[in-house]
């Protein structure tokens, strides 16, 4: 059975993202955190897309979790491929670098950054042996440009970016892709708080973006058919870069 893996799949751009791997084929693994209602709620529009799925729950910020779940879930699914991955869970906690505390700085980084790495690390090995995977990245415009108030969170998405096209070159060989999408500003509960009719002045485009925006953008870079295409970063915001 081929699956595809989407962590955060519970809400907002992670659900859009399971929705369209569902309705390309995909079985459905759907990480989330703390929310189950919502992420039985994704379950459910990946079973009307056509597909089948399961919720797999383990916080993406704790790599014991991670080992301990995800390494379970594999052991204990031979049968099943993991083809396509995307590292979507991500969280903020901004506030200007005089002001930032420990925590704002460790959990953005775990969270956003070490997460690539944990998670990655164990899936990576079936696509090696199988010669075939689509990992893609969840960044942020902010990861590229770098937005005051932002340090944690710009550093994480730079730091995965950076990870993104060094690993594409480790892995070319192989048949596995590694992208990153760095969406703008998207309508989800993170950007719930900002208001859109002030900001949609600086968007080329006018408006924020949808969910289902960005999981076309994944569904592009997760086909067999971008084969040629890794190492990239491909911006989902409007127009709105630099
Ligand atoms: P969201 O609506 O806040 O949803 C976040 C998702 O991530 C939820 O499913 C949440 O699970 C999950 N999550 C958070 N921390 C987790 C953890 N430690 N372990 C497992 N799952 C965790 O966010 P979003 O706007 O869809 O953002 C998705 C990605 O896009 C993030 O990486 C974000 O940085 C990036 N992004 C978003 C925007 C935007 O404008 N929205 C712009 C640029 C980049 P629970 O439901 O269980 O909490």
């Amino acid at each position: 059975m081929k699956c595809a893996l989407i962590t955060g799949g519970s809400r907002g751009i992670g659900r859009a993202i399971c929705v369209k791997m569902a309705a390309l084929g995909y079985h459905v693994l759907i990480n989330y955190k703390s929310n189950l209602e919502e992420a039985q709620n994704t379950l459910e529009q990946v079973k009307q897309a056509g597909s089948t799925g399961e919720i797999l729950q383990f916080d993406v910020s704790d790599k014991e979790q991670i080992k301990q779940v995800l390494s379970a879930w594999i052991d204990a699914h031979e049968d099943h491929e993991i083809e396509v991955l995307v590292n979507n869970a991500g969280i903020r906690a901004d506030s200007l670098m005089a002001w930032m505390e420990e925590d704002q700085w460790d959990n953005v980084m775990k969270t956003n950054l070490d997460s690539f790495f944990y998670v990655t690390r164990l899936v990576l090995n079936g696509m090696l042996t199988r010669k075939y995977g689509r990992i893609v990245n969840v960044v942020s415009l902010s990861g590229i440009k770098g937005l005051a108030g932002q340090t944690n969170y710009s550093a994480a998405k730079a730091g995965v970016i950076g990870a993104t096209k060094a690993l594409a070159q480790e892995v070319g060989r192989q048949g596995i892709t590694v992208n990153a999408l760095a969406p703008g500003f998207i309508r989800t509960d993170m950007t719930e708080e900002l208001d859109e009719k002030e900001l949609r002045n600086l968007i080329p485009v006018r408006r924020f973006g949808k969910p289902e925006e960005v999981a076309h953008a994944a569904a592009f870079l997760a086909s067999p058919d971008a084969a040629y295409i890794t190492g990239q970063i491909l911006s989902v915001n409007g127009g709105l870069y630099s």
